[in-house]
């Protein structure tokens, strides 16, 4: 029989979301006709705006007649995109970047996890904690994660981010090559200021390591000093990939797309020292391993860049963002500590004194039939954590805000 890769065997058989749905399945058989609001899984709730249906409609069209029809698409992205992308997301913003650094995927998720492909399987990795769990279980995939000892894996470098450092991670002592951030945070809900991240680039610079800078959330932020991109810290683009996705942004989770950057500075080393374009090696494994978005979604995507595109972009991020205001000040009048929720559409709840994050998932789903993550899933400094979306319709986040106030802890 054939060998398999053994690291997968190494992942923990159980997943977060997997645990969360037998509980909360067995909950609703044993309550039936019982009312369970989830606010567990990280999925938007809105439908996809106007601008980027219609466009959708007139590209399904297109490829309906033959001077229209598009085949195989650059594995890079069409043009069109990454020039929409390039001048609003970038230019406009004052950052220079290229259409031909920025590759058109089918969303971050992928992005993030493949990258590894193109990095040295000896890099050691550093992560914050809380994290995305796709940034650890790829490393695992990838024999960079070493053995998994008390929820911990014993070559990464862990970050804490608690409520004791502000959430802001501390510099390692031990020097990462590769180093993934993520701001707005999931799952926490917090961010880093541009001095914040500055100190971050400049580690980077001084060390050598790599950024791999996950802005999923960009779209949601409020804080005139929350950086949109790690671009706008200057030297960035010598150190930094940028991870951005039009899922939360657009409402895209089951359209997919996401686009990463890679500028032409960003360089990395091969084994006898030779410096090499980590863009190169980039569209190199997209162009052997990836056919590119569809002609259709990237129809929606570039929809999204019009006029009433943003205006509809930006009605329903405001819809979820007044869900997340709404949540935060439900839950600080009933007595409950929260980060996040104001630059993400995520609310990181302490949990009582004493309480563990799978205990309060209990206490929320028997008392309130409420569903939220424990934050101990996203990792070890995730205990004593819990996360709430704001991703819902307004009527459930009321309801769940009135029945959260009236839990007397
Ligand atoms: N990055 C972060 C931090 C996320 O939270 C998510 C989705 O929840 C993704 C990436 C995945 O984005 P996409 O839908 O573009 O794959």
């Amino acid at each position: 029989m054939v060998r398999i890769n053994d690291n997968f065997t190494k992942l923990p058989a159980s997943y977060l979301f997997t645990d969360i749905a037998r509980k909360v399945e067995a909950f609703a058989a044993s309550h039936p006709g019982e009312r369970i609001i989830r606010m567990g899984i990280g999925d938007v709730t809105r439908p996809i705006c106007r601008a980027a249906i219609d466009a959708m409609k007139k590209a399904v069209d297109d490829e309906s007649h033959e001077r229209t029809f598009h085949g195989y698409g650059p594995e890079q992205g069409y043009a069109f995109l990454r020039e929409k992308i390039a001048e609003h997301d970038y230019r406009k913003r004052g950052i220079a970047i290229s259409p031909d650094e920025i590759y058109v995927s089918d969303g971050a998720k992928s992005d993030t996890g493949n990258i590894g492909d193109i990095l040295s399987p000896d890099c050691r990795v550093a992560v914050t904690d809380p994290v995305y769990p796709v940034y650890v279980d790829t490393n695992v995939m990838a024999g960079r994660a070493g053995k998994l000892k008390d929820g911990k894996w014993s070559e990464i470098i862990y970050l804490p981010c608690t409520a004791d450092n502000d959430f802001i991670p501390a510099l390692p002592s031990k020097r990462p090559d590769i180093i993934y951030l993520c701001y707005p945070n999931n799952p926490t809900g917090t961010t880093l200021t541009h001095s914040q991240l500055a100190e971050w680039v400049d580690y980077a610079r001084k060390k050598g390591s790599l950024i791999l800078f996950d802005s999923a959330y960009e779209a949601y932020i409020t804080s005139p000093d929350v950086p949109r991109s790690i671009y706008e810290i200057p030297g960035a683009k010598e150190v930094a990939i940028e991870f951005r996705s039009f899922s939360k942004t657009a409402g895209f989770t089951g359209l997919r797309c996401g686009y990463t950057v890679i500028p032409s500075e960003l360089k990395g080393v091969d084994k006898d020292g030779k410096e090499v374009p980590i863009g190169a090696l980039w569209n190199r494994r997209q162009c052997t391993k990836f056919n590119g978005a569809s002609y259709v979604t990237q129809r929606a995507a570039e929809a999204i860049y019009t006029d009433e595109g943003q205006q509809q972009v930006k009605e329903t991020i405001d819809y979820y963002m007044t869900n997340a205001r709404l949540l935060r000040e439900g839950l600080a009048s009933a007595g409950i500590t929260t980060f996040g929720g104001v630059n993400a559409p995520y609310i990181w709840v302490k949990t009582p004194e004493g309480t563990t994050s799978w205990q309060f998932f209990d206490l929320l789903l028997q008392r309130c039939r409420v569903v939220g993550t424990p934050g101990v899933g996203f990792g070890p400094s995730g205990e004593g954590y819990f996360r709430l979306t704001a991703f819902g319709e307004r009527d459930d986040t009321l309801e769940a805000v009135e029945r959260l106030a009236n839990l007397k802890i």
